[in-house]
C-alpha cells in the first residue's frame, strides 16, 4: 500500500493543511484518514496522481474520522454535500462509537439538517449523506482491501490511534495522543508507523519520539507539526510533508 500525505500540520499551524492522508491500496482503494480545513484546496494544490487524472473528493472509496477536533473533522460537512450534490455517492464512513454518537447532533445537524428542494424543506439524517460503519475498539473491521484496527489514544476527547493492513503490510498511526509508551507497543511491530507530535499535555513532545530505540525511529515520520518544527530537520526522526508519498 502507499500512503499519500495531504497535510502534515497540528491545529494551530499556518504553514500547512491539518494532519490527514490517504491509504492507497494495491488495486486503487482509497481510504481517508481525518478530514480538516480546506480539505479540496489541499487535494488540489497536491495533485496526487490518481487513475487519468488526480485525486478529489469524489474518489474516496471510505474515509475513517479519528476524532472530533476541529482539526480533524472540519473538512466534513463540505465532503458530505459535495458527496451528495455533485457526485451524488455517499461517503463510506469508518468511526469509532463515541464519534458517531456525537458527530451529527452536536456537529452537523445543525448545517445539513434541512435542505431547501426549491420548494420544500426537507429533514435530513447523517444516512442521506453516509454509509456509517462503526469500529470497535480492538476489533478487527474489515475495510475493502484494508483491515482496520483501533486503540482509544490519551487525548482530550476519545481518540482513535489505528492499524491498517493489506495483506502482510502494516501501517500504524499514533494520531493525537500524550506520549505513551503502551501506544508505542501496540504500533512497533508494524511496517511503517506515522506519529504525532505537538504542544501540551495531551500531545506528543519531540523530544519523547527522538529518544525511542533506533528499531522504532527507522521507521516512524512524524507529523501534526507545529509551525516552529517547520523546516526542521535532526538525523534521529523523518518529518512528513505535505504531498509526500511513501510506500509500506
Ligand atoms: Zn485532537
Amino acid at each position: 500500500m502507499e500512503i499519500l500525505f495531504g497535510g502534515v500540520g497540528d491545529a494551530f499551524s499556518t504553514d500547512n493543511y491539518g494532519t490527514h492522508f490517504f491509504v492507497r491500496s494495491k488495486n486503487d482503494f482509497i481510504l481517508a484518514v481525518d478530514c480538516p480545513d480546506s480539505y479540496r484546496r489541499a487535494l488540489k494544490e497536491n495533485a496526487f496522481e490518481y487513475k487519468a487524472g488526480t485525486l478529489d473528493v469524489g474518489d474516496i472509496d471510505a474515509m475513517f474520522i479519528t476524532h472530533l477536533h476541529g482539526d480533524h473533522i472540519n473538512g466534513l460537512e463540505m465532503v458530505l454535500a459535495y458527496r451528495k450534490f455533485v457526485t451524488k455517492k455517499k461517503l463510506v464512513l469508518y468511526t469509532t462509537r463515541e464519534v458517531i454518537n456525537d458527530l451529527w447532533e452536536k456537529r452537523l445537524e445543525v448545517s445539513l439538517g434541512t435542505l431547501f428542494d426549491g420548494q420544500v424543506y426537507q429533514k435530513m439524517s447523517l444516512d442521506d449523506f453516509a454509509d456509517v460503519h462503526i469500529v470497535e475498539w480492538g476489533e478487527d473491521a474489515e475495510c475493502g482491501p484494508f483491515t482496520l484496527t483501533t486503540r482509544k489514544t490519551i487525548h482530550h476527547i476519545p481518540t482513535a490511534a489505528l492499524r491498517i493492513t493489506e495483506a502482510d503490510r502494516t501501517f500504524g498511526y499514533s494520531c493525537d495522543t500524550a506520549f505513551d509508551p503502551t501506544l508505542i507497543d501496540w504500533l512497533e511491530d508494524a511496517d511503517t508507523i506515522l506519529h504525532e507530535t505537538s504542544f501540551g499535555p495531551a500531545h506528543t513532545p519531540l523530544f519523547s519520539l527522538l529518544e525511542l530505540p533506533e528499531s522504532v525511529r527507522n521507521k516512524m515520520w512524524v507529523a501534526h507539526l507545529p509551525d516552529e518544527l517547520s523546516g526542521e530537520k535532526t538525523d534521529l526522526l523523518r518529518f512528513a510533508h505535505q504531498g509526500l508519498r511513501i510506500d509500506v
